[in-house]
């Protein structure tokens, strides 16, 4: 029998994945960027009617639940893009928030980008912007001329130093260690 599969404890209607494609645009990046309301952190959210109720759900968990059969609905949905309004399958994987830390730590040590195009907002951050951000910061700079002095997204720069992501990163010193010992493996 095929597992049933649920977002919040609902059942979700097969239509879901037509409405899901119908409202997204797909980047040069690979990711599937959500078209319709967002929350204010740029997740996207879908209503979905449950006992004649619409309630909002994050895109990119019922896009996981989809498509991933294993979820249960338990942990955390997360993003490899580091992209809020994605919800490309392939750029989401299910963990707790110390994973989150974890996976973002690698891609800056890797340096890992899904796309050149950085201006675009959409390719991860590196270590280096990373203290540069929190540098800034430090020195009392909002987040606003933040991101436009480093080429970054508003919300990225918020996520950083609102404590969000990347919080392992507080030095340069810390970041510089972090990447020379990768290249040494
Ligand atoms: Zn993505």
């Amino acid at each position: 029998m095929k597992k049933e599969r649920k977002i919040g404890g609902h059942a979700i209607p097969q239509p879901l994945i037509d409405r899901l494609l119908r409202h997204i645009t797909m980047t040069p990046s690979g990711c599937w960027e959500w078209n319709g309301q967002r929350d204010k952190h740029q997740y996207g959210l879908m209503a979905i009617r449950h006992n004649g109720k619409e309630k909002p759900n994050f895109v990119h968990r019922i896009a996981f639940s989809l498509f991933h059969e294993e979820w249960n609905g338990a942990s955390s949905v997360l993003h490899h893009c580091d992209n809020p309004p994605c919800c490309n399958p392939l750029h989401l994987f299910a963990g707790n928030q110390q994973d989150n830390v974890d996976d973002m730590m690698s891609k800056g040590r890797h340096g890992y980008k899904s796309h050149p195009g950085e201006e675009n907002g959409r390719a991860t951050l590196t270590v280096e912007q990373v203290i540069a951000v929190k540098t800034l910061h430090s020195q009392g700079v909002k987040n606003i001329p933040i991101g436009e002095q480093l080429g970054i997204p508003r919300w990225k720069v918020a996520f950083i130093t609102g404590g969000k992501t990347w919080r392992n990163v507080t030095s340069i010193k810390q970041g510089l260690a972090a990447v020379s010992q990768e290249s040494r493996l």
